[in-house]
């Protein structure tokens, strides 16, 4: 068996897969394609230490590093089921079982995205998702916001500290943030709001141009042109396969302790499929180093 087996082979994983590697213990890693959600993204600016790197480059290397030591990589693999025996058990679509003494998972998480034209042809071209990420790219500029959760007006907030302009538009009658969000957003003179709005289209030509939307109480088709439009309509975690297992929150993420520890022993988790607030590389990264010392700390007293 494995001492310690990351499932998920994004920075989260690959984090954890190097500094239990570098234990001396018996480490393996099965994910659904090595590298995560960085695969999908353009450019890097806070990755801290790299001034500027696009996301296939950084997987690259994180593979590299990895490669470096004596780690057991099952790349193309989708874990199924996990299940705790005196060992536990990662059960894999292929049918085989690997089983490991202490687990990590890091199966990470994806956008909601809101499937209208235009999104995936100009992902990266104008549709975002990450506002600590790509807000600075546009600068001085017009954009969109889609969803009035949360999610949705900090970005909306946040980026209009950065942008010219934000056109929120939310689907319902009214927004579902926060009240005190709420205040914020209201408050700043560069926001326009547009409730009962469905997103119809997002146009463009290279890059983003403009967005359609559709006012509900009318019926009416409205044209924005803008250069940028950020989906806030929920992050998911890839948590459905763990059933009733591991124990996650209301939105799917697993509940972890400030060691990275689930509700199951030798079970821990990191990165974005976890309740940590906030979802970027460098934080998956420092919570897959904690989770994998965690796991060296539960194998050497258990
Ligand atoms: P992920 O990167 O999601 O990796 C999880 C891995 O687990 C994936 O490979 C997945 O295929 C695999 N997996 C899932 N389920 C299973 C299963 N059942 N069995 C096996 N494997 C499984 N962050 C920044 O800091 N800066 C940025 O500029 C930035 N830009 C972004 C741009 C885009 C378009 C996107 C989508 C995200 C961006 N992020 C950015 C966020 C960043 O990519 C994530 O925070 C980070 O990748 C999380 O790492 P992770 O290892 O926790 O999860």
């Amino acid at each position: 068996p494995f001492d310690v087996l990351v499932v998920g082979g994004g920075p989260g994983g690959a984090s954890a897969a190097i500094y239990a590697a570098r234990k001396g213990i018996r480490t393996g890693i099965v994910t659904e394609r090595f590298g995560g959600q960085i695969l999908d993204t353009a450019g890097i600016e806070n990755f801290i230490s790299v001034k500027r790197t696009e996301g296939p480059k950084l997987a690259a290397s994180l593979e590299e590093h990895a490669k470096d030591y004596k780690i057991d990589i099952m790349n193309l693999q989708r874990a199924t089921r996990l299940e705790k025996k005196d060992l536990i058990e990662i059960e894999l679509e292929n049918g085989a079982v690997l089983k490991s003494k202490t687990v990590i998972l890091s199966t990470g998480a994806r956008w909601r995205n809101v499937g209208v034209p235009g999104e995936a042809e100009f992902k990266n071209k104008g549709v975002a998702y990450c506002p600590h990420c790509d807000g600075p790219l546009f600068a001085g500029k017009h954009v969109a916001v889609i969803g009035g959760g949360n999610s949705g007006i900090e970005a909306a907030i946040d980026l209009a500290g950065i942008v010219k302009h934000v056109t929120v538009l939310e689907f319902m009658d009214e927004l579902k943030a926060d009240a005190v969000l709420q205040d914020r957003l209201y408050s700043l003179p560069n926001v326009t709001v547009i409730k009962n709005a469905q997103t119809k289209e997002i146009t463009g030509t290279d890059s983003v141009n403009g967005i359609t939307y559709i006012e509900r109480e009318t019926g009416t088709e409205q044209h924005v042109q803008l250069e940028g439009v950020f989906v806030q309509i929920g992050l998911v975690p890839n948590t459905d396969w763990l059933g009733d297992t591991v124990e996650r929150n209301r939105f799917g993420e697993i509940i972890v302790d400030k060691h990275g520890a689930t509700n199951i022993p030798g079970v821990f988790a990191a990165g974005d499929c976890t309740n940590a607030p906030n979802k970027q590389i460098i934080i998956s990264m420092g919570s897959g180093a904690n989770a994998a010392l965690g796991a060296f700390d539960y194998l050497v007293r258990n």
